[in-house]
């Protein structure tokens, strides 16, 4: 497994993910709390929505539009277990670790942080 930013280029080159970018709302979100708010509620809304072993409505639990996290998480193929399954080896139907948690939240922020600096 490469760097996240070679994760991130990796999975931006399918033409599903490379839709999604910052805009408006979402941007003025992320540009206006900052990298470090932004990083807690990324780790709160990946605990909350994506870490367990079965998350609720598993595959639809992720907005399109609202927090630049979930954009973030479309982008990067982090929106949902089987996403995570096949854009980065993190296998279904059991809790994330906290290193896997914080795996993900890395991908998130660090493509958020792009988004932001285009
Ligand atoms: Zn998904």
């Amino acid at each position: 497994m490469g760097s996240v930013d070679e994760r991130i280029d990796a999975i931006g080159r399918q033409r599903f993910r490379a839709r999604f970018h910052l805009r408006g709302r979402d941007r003025a979100t992320a540009i206006l709390r900052g990298p470090s708010r932004i990083r807690a509620h990324a780790h709160d809304l990946v605990a909350a929505r994506l870490a367990a072993a079965h998350p609720r409505n598993d595959g639809k639990q992720t907005p399109y539009r609202g927090h630049p996290v979930f954009v973030a998480q479309h982008a990067t193929g982090t929106c949902c277990r089987s996403c995570l399954q096949r854009n980065h080896g993190i296998a279904p139907g059991a809790a994330l670790t906290p290193e896997q948690q914080d795996y993900v939240v890395d991908v998130i922020c660090r493509w958020i942080e792009r988004e932001v600096q285009t």
